[in-house]
């Protein structure tokens, strides 16, 4: 950045890991108070740092904006706290976000000990101060603060965030691109990410800048065929996946396999948020529309069953296979998923896919790494990713318009970010 430049940013959260997202901007004005705009302020998991607010460089109450490229709970699940410690500002997100935000706020809130009347306080008051945007324009914040939000294509309403702000000390604006998470290209019902502007400082995630997944029509067939070995000695497939994104990613999937056994998606907010996405279909690709428009619900199948009520959640634990059980964490810290592993993961008859990123110390990374007795087979499956691997964060940058001045990597473990240096020769 350049040195007479006054903006300040600082990475208080995931700079060195991929978990609990929280990017601070402050712009300085030579006259009046400087604006503070946060960048997501997500909940870490595992080992992960989460930064106290009082060692914020800036208290809540003195933050303008937050936004929020997305409604993964590592880059929202600490509003509730943010507010409560004093932020009064406009929470600024796409319209996609803002429809996940309660239900997904609503999830993380009910592990707490507040009330219900507390939960929906808090509900109430997000809703009060959150705004959905439209993708692609520029709208206008005060004191020369411009933004527009692209489509990230990692979940439904994923954003990245492009600033220009206008200095008073010099005639250029300055740029600034968010990348929050970006998607795969070719990730099922998602378009492609959008092509970014041109930026001066680009902030960029680099979960995955040290590999490259497998295609999409690879994966599938690696899928259908594990399902296949799995399933014949008539045991479960547990399959843990986040409510939001891959819940939804796996059941467009194995509609198009066509399955033979029932699938039981056991997770009332993934429940939730399937209908969500079904809802918003005008943030589909063109494929989950043709099916549509064909006649074919694409995110739903016979042999799809919800289990919804604690009840048939217990009945599902001492159900005999073949089936395949979809439920949440996705890195097995809670959730349903974690009665299924009691009941089920001494049976070598059954089998667990992995289908995402397992941060270090948690569950789903344990059981990968044998530090936990485990007689299920354990299969993971990298295709799988909602982030975009090294060679498309390549392209990605690659596609804007001229090469930013400068590009600092977040959101990955240090040999991924080392070889996303590597790769991007910066
Ligand atoms: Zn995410």
């Amino acid at each position: 950045m350049q040195k007479d430049t006054p903006i300040k940013i600082d990475h208080l959260g995931a700079k060195n890991c991929v978990t609990g997202s929280c990017h601070l901007m402050q712009i300085s004005a030579a006259r009046g108070r400087a604006v503070n705009i946060l960048v997501d302020c997500g909940k870490a998991q595992g080992k992960d740092p989460e930064l106290p607010f009082d060692a914020f460089p800036v208290a809540p109450e003195k933050i303008d904006y937050l936004f929020l490229t997305h409604a993964h709970i590592d880059h929202i699940g600490r509003v509730p706290d943010l507010i409560e410690a004093g932020f009064d500002g406009e929470i600024i997100c796409t319209h996609g976000t803002k429809a996940l935000l309660i239900p997904m706020l609503r999830d993380s809130l009910s592990f707490t000990q507040k009330s219900k009347q507390e939960i929906r306080a808090i509900e109430q008051r997000i809703d009060d101060l959150s705004w959905g945007f439209e993708y692609g324009e520029v709208f206008s914040l005060k004191k020369g603060i411009h933004f527009k939000l692209g489509n990230a294509g990692h979940i439904l309403g994923s954003c990245f965030v492009w600033f220009k702000i206008s200095l008073e000390s010099n005639e250029d604006d300055y740029r600034v691109i968010f990348s929050g998470d970006l998607g795969c290209t070719d990730t099922p019902i998602l378009p492609d990410p959008d092509i970014p502007d041109a930026c001066d400082l680009l902030i960029m995630e680099s979960t995955y800048g040290d590999r490259n997944h497998e295609s999409r029509k690879k994966r599938i067939e690696v899928l259908k065929r594990c399902l296949t070995r799995a399933l014949a000695d008539g045991g479960i497939v547990y399959i843990p996946a986040f409510s939001l994104g891959r819940t939804q990613e796996l059941i467009y999937e194995l509609d198009r396999i066509g399955m033979k056994v029932p699938v039981f998606i056991d997770s009332p907010l993934g429940l939730k948020i399937t209908k969500i996405y079904a809802r918003m279909d005008e943030c589909w690709d063109r494929e989950a529309r043709a099916l549509k428009a064909r006649g074919d619900d694409p995110i739903n199948f016979k042999g799809l069953y919800s289990v919804e009520r604690f009840g048939d959640h217990k009945k599902l634990l001492n159900m005999a296979g073949p089936a395949v059980i979809i439920a949440g964490s996705g890195m097995c810290t809670g959730g349903r998923i974690v009665d299924h592993f009691k009941h089920g993961l001494n049976d070598p008859k059954n089998d667990i896919f992995f289908v995402g990123y397992q941060a270090k110390g948690t569950p789903g990374r344990r059981i990968i790494e044998k530090k936990v007795p485990c007689r299920a087979r354990i299969h993971k499956l990298s295709g799988y990713s909602a982030h975009a691997d090294q060679a498309m964060l390549v392209k990605w940058v690659n596609s804007m318009p001229g090469p930013p001045r400068e590009i600092r990597l977040v959101h990955g473990e240090s040999h991924a970010r080392k070889a996303l240096v590597a790769a991007l020769g910066i």
